[in-house]
């Protein structure tokens, strides 16, 4: 199909490529086409990653965080080398268009960076004892090995959310890609080789949730479980790391508000509105998931939304021209296609009546063109559960209070948007909108610098910035003694 992917993939464990009978056909879903195969591991496979990991994790903890960092920009450097390609793989196996692939491959590079440089950062802290003679210490160290698990929507980017903290931190680390999108992970496993990450360091592990994941989940020498995904896995593992108290960070789905007020630069909103909606096919956590406009301007935002939605382009993701690529797989497909259904049972209006369209750009792939829902309940599935496809409500408010109340009537809490020009309602959007993440007058994506968490379902934990890196860091907390002399005071034996 392309030169671009290799003729056979293994998984990696302990700096050796390993494969397996049962081989996963990976397709392209452009096309539909099987474009790889990629080996299935086993539980035991995986416990060999695990092994290599802590085994690996004591010298390559011991190093200096800036020894660290030296192998770490040279993974970001060789990222770099290979974006073009690397990013051709993102749109094949996962079907986003090559332009949103470069993005997300430089982004992968960018994490590497960024992470490096706290390798003069990572600091502890000196306290003041209760006694003289005496200093308290809190160290931050290495918790071990990191088992990440991630989903097919970014599946090169967000290895690299996992894998840079845990490196500069001293961590090892076990990642399991999404079993429909596992090429990504297995081609940067062959830069950490060529930039010498030592063998065991990074495994990559390949194969089911229900296999590969759950051995992760509920491996007793696992220090903590970084995953991200959908709200129903998220629990699922949660609930079986507790058997070993293994904490975990998980960051799951969204259904952001964006809303759109009467005062708001109604170009820009309309444009942002787009773009939050229909990057990646819609298949983003923080994607406009549901837009709320204000009456007075309702009628012309939802016309220029629906011309703006028309003149994208749906296309191959390999075509420079596309704006819009195909759902992931037919199943993802078929259950934005059964809750737009769902949505017009319920009493909404098709404003832009999208769907599988009639002149597809191939015959096998999986497409969805934009569709826009008018005249919805605020009360409806289509209003409180995550869409993730080319598919938005759009929803008249009366008021700043009136969307807030729609906006905060939800389980899920990681992004909402914030249209206005008006300081104190941006100001009150500050203070009271309920999610993790607030963008005001601007679309996503979040900044490495920035802390990606969630409230409610969206998910305990987060990543990225300084607070992203806390969760992979243990601290050590060490009373001193240097008097020469007792300073505490002891029982009276
Ligand atoms: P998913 O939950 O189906 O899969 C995520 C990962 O979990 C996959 O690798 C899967 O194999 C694994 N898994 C499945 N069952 C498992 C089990 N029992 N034990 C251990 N691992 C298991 O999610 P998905 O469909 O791949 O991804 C889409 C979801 O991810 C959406 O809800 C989206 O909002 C969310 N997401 C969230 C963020 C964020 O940062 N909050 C980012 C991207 C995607």
């Amino acid at each position: 199909m392309s030169g671009d992917l290799r003729s056979e993939y293994r998984f990696f464990v302990n700096g050796e490529w390993v494969s397996t009978p049962e081989l996963r056909p990976i397709v392209d879903p452009s096309t539909g086409q099987v474009v790889a195969r990629v080996p299935d591991a086993t539980a035991a496979h995986v416990n060999d990653a695990i092994a290599s990991a802590r085994q690996a994790q004591a010298a390559w903890g011991r190093k200096s965080p800036l020894e660290r960092a030296v192998v770490m920009k040279r993974v970001a450097a060789l990222i770099r080398r290979d974006v073009e390609r690397l990013a051709r793989i993102v749109s094949i196996e996962q079907g986003k268009p090559l332009k949103e692939s470069r993005g997300e491959v430089g982004g992968s590079a960018g994490f590497f960076d960024y992470f490096a440089e706290f390798a003069r950062r990572i600091q502890g802290e000196i306290l003041p004892s209760d006694f003289p003679g005496e200093q308290i210490w809190i160290q931050r160290l290495p918790i071990g090995v990191v088992g990440a698990i991630i989903p097919w929507n970014y599946p090169s980017a967000l290895v690299a959310r996992k894998v840079a903290p845990s490196l500069i931190a001293g961590n090892t680390v076990v990642l399991k890609p999404h079993e429909e999108t596992p090429l990504s992970a297995l081609e940067l496993a062959h830069l950490f080789e060529e930039a010498g990450v030592p063998k065991g360091v990074v495994n990559i592990v390949t194969g089911s949730g229900k296999v590969v994941g759950e051995a992760i989940t509920v491996s007793p020498d696992i220090a903590l479980i970084t995953m991200t995904g959908s709200v129903p896995t998220g629990k699922t593992i949660m609930a079986r790391a507790a058997v070993n108290l293994t904490p975990v960070s998980l960051e799951l789905g969204g259904k952001a508000p964006f809303i759109v007020l009467e005062d708001a630069d109604i170009d820009l909103a309309v444009r942002s509105a787009v773009t939050s909606r229909y990057m990646n096919c819609g298949q983003v956590c923080i994607c406009n998931e549901r837009t709320l406009v204000h009456e007075s301007i309702y009628d012309v935002f939802v016309e220029k939304f629906i011309a703006a939605s028309k003149a994208l382009k749906v296309g191959l993701p390999l075509d420079e021209a596309t704006d819009i690529g195909p759902k992931v797989s037919l199943a993802e497909l078929e259950k934005v296609e059964r809750k737009v259904e769902e949505a017009v049972t319920a009493g909404a209006k098709v404003a832009l009546a999208g769907g599988r369209p009639q002149n597809a750009p191939t015959k096998g792939g999986f497409w969805f063109t934009p569709t826009v829902l008018t005249g919805v309940d605020t009360d409806s599935d289509i209003m409180r559960s995550e869409i993730f496809g080319p598919v938005v409500p759009i929803v008249p408010i009366t008021s700043f209070d009136h969307a807030l109340s729609i906006a905060n009537d939800t389980r899920y809490g990681l992004s909402a948007y914030v249209f206005t020009n008006n300081m104190r309602t941006i100001m009150r959007a500050v203070n009271e909108v309920a999610f993790g993440e607030v963008y005001i007058n601007r679309v996503g994506p979040e900044g490495v610098q920035g802390f990606h968490t969630g409230y409610g379902d969206s998910g305990p934990g987060g990543d990225d910035g300084i607070h992203g890196l806390e969760t992979f860091l243990a601290k050590k907390t060490v009373y001193l003694n240097y008097s020469g002399g007792q300073t505490v005071p002891l029982m009276p034996y």
